[in-house]
């Protein structure tokens, strides 16, 4: 069972981070299992670390440039990922099963 903690990752930046009930981390953009090197920790210390999945660079890629909350900038990647990758089923499955997000919500930009 996952469930998303809303970390505090500075002043007016929130980040969404799945965990499950062991305190293992998902990538807070496609879901995948962080076992050693989470995005976010629960004090919300960014990790440094790069996802082998989305290839998101935490702390770089998601860097609030101008006061954007991180929350929503990792939909946005999250967006750009599957636009990249062609939203395979496997991946709307997993971001279902992690964020709770319908499979069928998702709108292919063409
Ligand atoms: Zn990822």
């Amino acid at each position: 069972m996952i469930h998303i903690k809303i970390v505090k990752a500075g002043v007016g930046q929130t980040v969404l981070m799945p965990f499950d009930e062991d305190g293992n981390a998902y990538c807070p953009v496609c879901g995948t299992p962080h076992l050693d090197d989470p995005a976010y920790d629960l004090s919300g210390a960014v990790g440094w670390g790069i996802c082998p999945k989305c290839d998101v660079e935490f702390g770089v890629e998601d860097s609030p440039l101008h006061g954007e909350d991180i929350k929503d900038m990792h939909k946005e990647l999250r967006k750009k990922w599957l636009d990249r990758t062609g939203y395979q089923p496997e991946d709307l499955q997993r971001l279902q099963d992690v964020f709770g997000i319908d499979r069928e919500s998702w709108t292919k930009s063409e």
